[in-house]
Parts: C-alpha cells; sequence; structure tokens
C-alpha cells in the first residue's frame, strides 16, 4: 500500500515538526507514505520549518488562497493509490491513521467526525449545528454534522473530488456528493495544539453562505413563493378598499400603515435582489474560470 498526506498550512510554524515527528511515530515499519504540505501564503515561518524535514514534498502558494484552494492543489499533486487529508494542528489526531487503514480494504472513504465541540465557543456550535439542518433541507446531499475533511480515500474518490473543478469550492459538499461508500470513525473534539484558528466568525458565516449556493438553488425559490403569496395579499386588499371607498367615501388618512406596507415589500424585494445576487455573483466567478492558486514554489519535479 502507498500512501500520501496531504496536509494544508496556514500559519502552522509551531506544529510542522511536532505533526512530522508524531506521523512517522505512528506510521513507523508500517507502510510507505509521502506527506505533501500546501503552504496557504503563511505569513510565519511555515515554509521554513517545512524545508527543514527530509523526504518531504511542498507546494508553496504565493499568497492565501484559502484552505479549499490548498486542499485541490494538493489532491492534485497526488500519485498514490491512498490518499489521507489532514490538517497539522493535531485536531485531526494521526494517532486515529491506523484504524483508518484498517477499514480501508472495505470501504471507498474512511472518514472522522467529531462527536462533540467541547472547547468551542457556544454560540458557533449554535450557528454549525443549524447550518447542517438548513443545508441538509435544502440540498439533496446529507451532511454530517461534525463531519472533518480528514479522510483516507482511496485514487478513484480523488480522482472524482479532482473532477469537480469548480472555483466556488465546498469541500463538506463535494465530499457527500461524489458519493462512494464510507466508513465513519467518530472521536471527541480536540482543542488546536499551536497557534490560531484562521477561521472567523465571519469567515464560517461566508464559507456557509458559500455552500448553500453551491449545492442549491432552493433560495431562489423563496423570492418566487414569497411573491405570489404578496400578490395573493395585496389583490384581495385592493379588493377591499375599492368596496370600501364606494360603500364609505374617501376619508383621507393612514399615513402609517401605508408606510409600513411600502417599507415592508422594500425590504422583501431587496432581501430576494441580495439571493438573486449571490446567484449571478457566483457565476460571474466561475466565468471568469480563474486559477484556484498560483504556486511560488515547490519541490516537485
Ligand atoms: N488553512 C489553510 N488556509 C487557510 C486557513 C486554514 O490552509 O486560509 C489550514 C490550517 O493551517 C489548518 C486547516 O486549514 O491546517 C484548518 O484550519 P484551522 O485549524 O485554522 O481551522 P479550525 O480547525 O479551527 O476549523
Ligand atoms: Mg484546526
Amino acid at each position: 500500500m502507498n500512501l500520501e498526506i496531504v496536509v494544508p498550512c496556514h500559519n502552522e510554524e509551531k506544529n510542522i515538526k511536532k505533526f512530522f515527528i508524531e506521523i512517522n511515530y505512528v506510521l513507523r515499519d508500517k507502510i510507505d507514505f509521502n506527506i505533501i504540505f500546501v503552504n496557504d501564503g503563511s505569513t510565519d515561518n511555515t515554509l521554513d520549518e517545512i524545508k527543514k524535514l527530509d523526504n518531504v514534498r511542498y507546494i508553496s502558494f504565493s499568497r492565501n488562497f484559502g484552505k479549499e484552494a490548498a486542499i485541490f492543489a494538493g489532491l492534485k499533486h497526488t500519485k498514490a493509490d491512498y490518499v489521507i487529508l489532514m490538517d497539522c494542528d493535531f485536531q485531526d489526531p494521526p494517532s486515529l491513521i491506523p484504524e483508518m487503514i484498517d477499514y480501508i480494504d472495505d470501504y471507498d472513504i474512511v472518514a472522522t467526525r467529531r462527536v462533540s465541540r467541547i472547547g468551542e465557543p457556544k454560540i458557533r456550535s449554535f450557528f454549525a449545528r443549524n447550518f447542517y439542518k438548513v443545508m441538509n433541507r435544502l440540498t439533496n446531499i446529507e451532511l454530517v454534522d461534525g463531519a472533518r475533511d480528514f479522510r483516507l480515500m482511496k485514487r478513484i474518490v480523488v480522482d472524482a473530488v479532482l473532477d469537480i473543478n469548480e472555483n466556488n469550492r465546498f469541500s463538506k459538499g463535494i465530499f457527500q456528493w461524489i458519493g462512494f461508500n464510507t466508513k465513519w470513525i467518530e472521536y471527541e473534539n480536540i482543542k488546536r495544539s499551536e497557534g490560531e484558528t484562521s477561521w472567523s466568525f465571519w469567515r464560517l458565516f461566508a464559507y456557509s453562505i458559500e455552500g448553500i449556493v453551491s449545492f442549491t438553488v432552493a433560495p431562489l425559490y423563496l423570492s418566487t413563493v414569497i411573491g405570489i403569496i404578496f400578490s395573493i395579499i395585496s389583490f384581495i386588499f385592493i379588493l377591499f378598499v375599492v368596496v370600501r371607498t364606494l360603500l364609505f367615501g374617501d376619508p383621507v388618512s393612514g399615513w402609517p400603515s401605508t408606510m409600513s406596507v411600502i417599507l415592508f415589500i422594500g425590504g422583501i424585494q431587496l432581501f430576494s435582489i441580495g439571493i438573486l445576487g449571490q446567484y449571478v455573483g457566483k457565476t460571474y466567478v466561475e466565468t471568469k474560470n480563474r486559477p484556484k492558486y498560483i504556486i511560488k514554489e515547490d519541490n516537485f519535479d
């Protein structure tokens, strides 16, 4: 069995060496493996730390392109029959790898999921949980709560992921969308070993919108449905106003109610245009078809 381990890194200088030692320890005399580090525009010494290691491959981007781009670049550079994708901050425990390898004969993917979110801000867990609910309702893919990107894949799976060539990449969705049979291994959440998370609340929020927009057009129907409902309501209201005026005359009043209705409808219109804008914007970005990342240096021949 030959194995490649793809590791996206953004400002992980303190974790690189520890990670390398740990992986070598866990996999010693078990299996042939190679690590591919993807340095995603780190502003610290991550790249130097990587270069100090023996026998590792690396790709270094010209700037920070985001974890999705790093995953894509890393996978694209793999050749082995088996590929593991994992973070190097020890939140994806290297100690799980032997167990994952044990299962891979019977499955196409061995993936991991956190069964707890201990150590994570409450508000973040709350939004995450609800995001999964919304996503599973709106789309025809079934996202698994707590699923990590940490997974072992057979070549055929990696190729399927790479075949999805879109720029707006939402890996959690892509991994589900491609299918194949998956073995889930569960573990408790672990706090990151060194450094800070690169995902602020707003970055995660934007990422979740990305997820919804890339996997369903359901929000577009929302404007249509709201539009129909309001057309019916206003038709009934017009009838009511006409009849009332004919029967009782037209005492001029009702400025507050008029204003409320105008503002309310205006709000809904802006909301709908916003949803539409999300899709038009994503389409615009896709049609430009820019590269997902730019490599400044690597040690592949
Ligand atoms: N990462 C990356 N590019 C980015 C942000 C993060 O390659 O722009 C990497 C990071 O080095 C780590 C993994 O993606 O290996 C997950 O990021 P992080 O640990 O900050 O997120 P969290 O685990 O808190 O969700
Ligand atoms: Mg992490």
